[in-house]
């Protein structure tokens, strides 16, 4: 028969103290909460601490998009309201991995050359993609406007004014990529999908031909002359740290051609 000899008995013993002693050191309430969320990675609805630490490098518990679907539909918020929701699924957070780790193909295309099918699930996998793609721009511009520099979050510090705003536009095809990407406050957003301005070769600002004529009451806040004075011709645009997640320069060359107003 099977017996342990005194050292491997000691060594049972101690463990077995420290594990009961590390229970009784825990909180009732947190072992509870531990299961709970143990019963909703069963389920899928949530990934594990030990999932999640080598894509976030943090042990930490995080919503699927299943989880989030669930969540939206127990707090009765309409589906349509997901893409506006601050919350980074699991899901999300692979594919913002994805787009800041991928290298820049030599031959880059800003366009999607193929079209995506209709099923339930391509519209699952646009959906994490279209928010993976928001998400990784205005991260790697550190939640600023790369013209005028604007960050601001809302009260609840989840919910960012800066936008990610495609170069080749979303409606045209425009890749939902970094090197298609730039994160703009909502006015400059505005004024590059418009065309006031554009940015050239070397990543500087390049303005309409007769911007010197707009009205003198057009584009001020407040009697400040915020319009004209954050669009200086010439001026550096801020960008990411890394320069592999800069706009493209067939991207920015296309907008040169097609949207700007030279
Ligand atoms: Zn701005």
């Amino acid at each position: 028969m099977f017996s342990l000899n005194k050292e491997q008995r000691e060594t049972v013993l101690e463990r077995t103290y420290q594990k009961e002693d590390r229970i009784v050191k825990t909180p009732l309430w947190h072992r509870l909460l531990y299961r709970a969320a143990d019963r909703l990675a069963q389920e899928k609805l949530v990934m594990r601490p030990t999932d999640t630490l080598s894509l976030t490098n943090k042990k930490e518990w995080m919503l699927t998009e299943k989880g989030v679907d669930y969540a939206m539909r127990l707090l009765q918020i309409p589906s349509a309201r997901k893409e506006n929701i601050p919350v980074k699924s699991f899901e999300m957070q692979k594919e913002i991995k994805r787009i800041v780790e991928t290298p820049c193909p030599d031959d880059y295309v800003p366009f999607e050359q193929t079209k995506p099918s209709n099923s339930r699930a391509t519209k699952r996998t646009i959906s994490v993609r279209t928010r993976g793609f928001r998400q990784a721009v205005i991260e790697s511009y550190d939640y600023a406007c790369g013209i005028c520099g604007l960050k601001i979050s809302a009260p609840n510090s989840l919910n960012w004014e800066v936008e990610a705003a495609h170069i080749v536009p979303h409606g045209l095809c425009g890749k939902d990529d970094i090197w298609n990407g730039i994160a703009l406050c909502r006015l400059h957003h505005w004024a590059f999908d418009t065309g006031w301005f554009s940015i050239s070769h070397e990543y500087r600002i390049l303005v309409f031909s007769q911007f010197e004529h707009i009205p003198d009451d057009f584009g001020k806040m407040g009697g400040f002359d915020f319009f004209r004075k954050s669009l200086e011709p010439n001026k550096s645009v801020i960008l990411p740290q890394n320069d592999s997640l800069r706009p493209h320069q067939n991207a920015l060359e296309w907008h040169r051609e097609h949207i700007f107003y030279r």
